[in-house]
């Protein structure tokens, strides 16, 4: 029956940045469909492990700080301690920094592209090689953002990472799509979020914003839940390297 394409039972889930905002709900969500979910983060993911036991599913946490160089090892390491395997890829974790472009110095612009980029490109890579290449199959979800499609204001590291997360997204499916591998993105919209807690509290940028959504209020991490079933489930298996948009239509606009 088509519901039964979208569970992901008996799957394992890798999910970046699973402590809190839309990480969290992309946590909950693959947990309800029926997934283990293995979730990343700097600090204790506490709350997230919490939801998703109290609906009885299934979570892990490895805490370690993306930024640094051994990261990557200590995912695999950990995945298959806790799992032997891993079946969906999530890059959702990310940062934003804000400062006008005249001002931003080497040491932010690289901090950004690190975590934002070359990170989701060695993430997967080390999961593909791992669990996907030998198993056949597989689904790698990357966080884009609308500024993959604009240029934004005072973020240009970050518009800059996140337009890379859609061609990197095309280009991995490029190669792995014959392999079993789906490799696409979502695209959040303006989402109420630690991400955009400064904008939020910019009561002109807020109301700008506010203002050009179609759909009239600022996204919830619950609104990209189906997407990313969607995306980590069967019922995507012909749908490569594309991105598609949770925004309440903010690029209709
Ligand atoms: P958030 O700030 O609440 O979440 C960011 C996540 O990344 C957190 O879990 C944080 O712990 C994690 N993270 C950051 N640096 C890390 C590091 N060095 N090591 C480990 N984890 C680290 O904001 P969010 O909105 O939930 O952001 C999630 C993703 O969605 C990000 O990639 C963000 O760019 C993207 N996004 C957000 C919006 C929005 O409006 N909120 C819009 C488009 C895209």
């Amino acid at each position: 029956m088509i519901l039964d394409l979208f569970r992901l039972d008996g799957k394992v889930a890798i999910v970046t940045g699973a402590n809190t905002g839309l990480g969290q709900g992309i946590s909950l969500a693959l947990a309800q469909a029926g997934a283990s979910v293995i979730g990343v983060a700097r600090r204790s993911c506490q709350e997230t492990a919490e939801k998703i036991q109290a609906d009885k599913g299934s979570f892990h946490e490895v805490i370690v700080d993306l930024s640094r160089p051994e990261a990557v090892d200590t995912i695999v390491d950990r995945t298959k301690a806790l799992a032997g395997r891993a079946d969906i890829l999530v890059n959702n974790a990310g940062m934003i920094l804000r400062e006008d472009a005249i001002d931003v110095s080497q040491e932010n612009w690289d901090k950004v592209i690190y975590l934002n980029q070359r990170l989701v490109f060695f993430l997967s890579q080390a999961i593909a090689r791992e669990f996907f290449f030998p198993a056949g199959s597989g689904k790698i979800i990357n966080i884009a953002s609308m500024l993959s499609f604009q240029g934004g204001i005072r973020v240009p590291a970050y518009a800059a990472s996140k337009s890379a997360v859609v061609g990197l997204t095309k280009a991995l499916a490029n190669e792995w799509a014959s392999r079993g591998i789906q490799v696409n993105a979502i695209a959040p919209g303006y989402m109420a979020t630690n991400n955009t807690t400064q904008l939020r509290n910019d009561q002109e940028r807020s109301a700008s914003i506010l203002e050009r959504i179609p759909a009239g209020r600022w996204g919830t991490p619950e609104d990209i839940m189906g997407t990313a079933v969607y995306l980590a489930s069967k019922a995507s298996d012909y749908v490569n390297g594309f991105t598609i948009a949770v925004d309440g239509g903010w690029l209709a606009r």
